[in-house]
């Protein structure tokens, strides 16, 4: 059965990331430096290399891509929750190529930013935090805990 929890409206934040910074480390350093815990982020911009992982759903694990170009963020869109008491950005991106080619998948470390603009709005709730689910063999939300 699905399960949702009620989380209201917190503080928003809007920025960019380094150039030349770690697209996922930086978010993730920003949630951590601002206490974000909870809450969601969307971005756009551009890189000049990225790492995306696919998950091999019967191999339970993440095979990397990584492209070597300059590229459009079209989309970035994720969540933030707790991982091991950390904030963790979980986000998934679509970029596209000088043709308009688009690459999708799950943002991993080693994505390098030309120029990126975000907005984090962060949540005021029940901590949710992530823990290694058997039927997937992901990191998934324990909506038990912390309600
Ligand atoms: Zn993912």
């Amino acid at each position: 059965m699905s399960e949702a929890r009620r989380v209201n409206p917190g503080r928003i934040f809007m920025g960019k990331v380094s150039h030349g910074g770690d697209l996922q480390g930086e978010i993730t350093d920003i949630c951590a430096r601002e206490m974000i815990h909870l809450g969601r982020v969307e971005a756009i911009g551009a890189v000049t290399r990225a790492c995306l992982g696919i998950y091999h759903q019967q191999d339970r694990e993440y095979r990397r891509i990584i492209i070597n170009e300059p590229l459009e963020i079209v989309s970035f869109s994720g969540n933030i929750s707790m991982k091991e008491g950390q904030p963790f950005v979980h986000a998934h991106v679509l970029f596209s190529d000088n043709k308009g080619t688009t690459y999708g998948g799950h943002l991993v470390p080693g994505t390098v930013v030309f120029a990126c603009e975000f907005v984090i709005e962060s949540f005021e709730g029940p901590e949710l935090s992530r823990e290694y689910d058997e039927e997937t063999g992901l990191h998934l939300w324990n909506m038990k805990e912390g309600s």
